[in-house]
């Protein structure tokens, strides 16, 4: 059992899911921008490094950056320092080559390795109930579950190395064409003269209804709020890693394929940095349309 874990990357979700981790472990915490580690030891109590390698001291350590990229590279800095026994938990929305790439140079360290992506949001990451799609062995699953669960509403074990990362891309894909199906809808129906609020709500209690339309759209496209809790960009990185374990496969995706296209393009127009929901905004420039509430009050008698 891990009695001092460490987390790298304290963005979005890793600032509160290491605030988290604290109540139960002794933890060290490290981010590329210092000021945000030192000021999680202050609300949280953590204790902040000052390089990176004395991650090494943790019995646990955690990362949560954008891409694999990073996590390579931060693995590669650590290396030299960790003793053998490290478990390493990724919760990264990584990519599986990688991840299994990566597992293969911490065994030869004496260590292990774990992807184990989240879902939730920011709102679940601030909850601690994340819900965790772990890749690995089962001994070092039985090894991370109590450590996970300081965070984690539900965890599962998916397979081996690269699974969870498989699962999480795969997850975020339906997300992405949910996003892009719902929007097309919308347009359309404002072209044809219909409140998008009660359209959605008709759909919400119909077929058609998902995540997407009962959520994301009332809260962040009706409102045109689109707070920015996870970027497009990210999003557009998970479509891709998606793309690529279908390539892999030798998979015919056309769906998925042509949705990660469509965010290369809103990432171009709308920006890397606007929340995902704002990919909408790509399919209403090509309507002309938005999809708000009608201002007009509907008397048609
Ligand atoms: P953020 O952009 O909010 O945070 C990214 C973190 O990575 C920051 O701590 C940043 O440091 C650090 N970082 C960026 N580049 C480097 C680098 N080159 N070297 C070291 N550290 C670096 O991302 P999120 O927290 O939103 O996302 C993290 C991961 O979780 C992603 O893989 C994402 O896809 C996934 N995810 C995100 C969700 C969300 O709702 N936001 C939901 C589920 C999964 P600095 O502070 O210095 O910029």
């Amino acid at each position: 059992m891990a009695e001092r874990v460490a987390f790298i990357g304290l963005g979005t979700m890793g600032y509160p899911m290491a605030g988290h981790l604290v109540r139960r472990f002794e933890t060290l915490v490290w981010n590329r921008t210092s000021a945000k580690a030192e000021a999680h030891a202050r609300q949280y109590g953590t204790k902040a490094l000052s390089s990176l390698s004395e991650a090494a001291k943790a019995d646990c350590i955690f990362t949560c950056l954008p891409t694999s990229l990073e996590v390579e590279s931060v693995v590669r800095e650590v290396l030299p320092a960790l003793k053998g026994g490290t478990l390493w938990i990724d919760c990264t929305s990584g990519d599986p080559n990688h991840s299994r790439r990566i597992a293969q140079e911490l065994k030869q360290a004496g260590c292990e390795y774990l992807d184990a992506p989240v879902s939730g949001g920011k709102a679940g990451a601030e909850a601690g109930t994340l819900t965790v799609m772990v890749g690995g062995s089962k001994e070092g699953f039985a090894r991370a579950l109590p450590v996970i669960e300081a965070f984690a509403g539900k965890v599962f074990h998916v397979g081996g190395v690269g699974a969870g990362h498989a699962v999480k891309a795969i997850n975020n894909m339906l997300l992405a064409v949910n996003l892009l199906a719902v929007a097309e809808g919308l347009v359309t129906l404002v072209k044809e003269g219909v409140d998008p609020a009660v359209a959605l709500e008709v759909i919400n209690v119909s077929t058609g209804r998902s995540f997407v339309s009962e959520v994301h759209f009332p809260e962040r496209v009706l409102t045109r709020a689109f707070p920015p809790t996870f970027s497009l960009g990210l999003l557009a990185k998970d479509a891709r890693i998606a793309v690529s374990i279908a390539r892999q496969a030798y998979l015919p995706t056309p769906l998925i394929q042509l949705a990660t296209e469509m965010f290369e393009m809103a990432r171009a127009q709308v920006g890397a940095d606007a929340d995902h929901t704002a990919v909408v905004k790509l399919i209403e420039s090509w309507a002309g349309v938005q999809i708000a509430p009608l201002q007009e009050a509907r008397n048609d008698g």
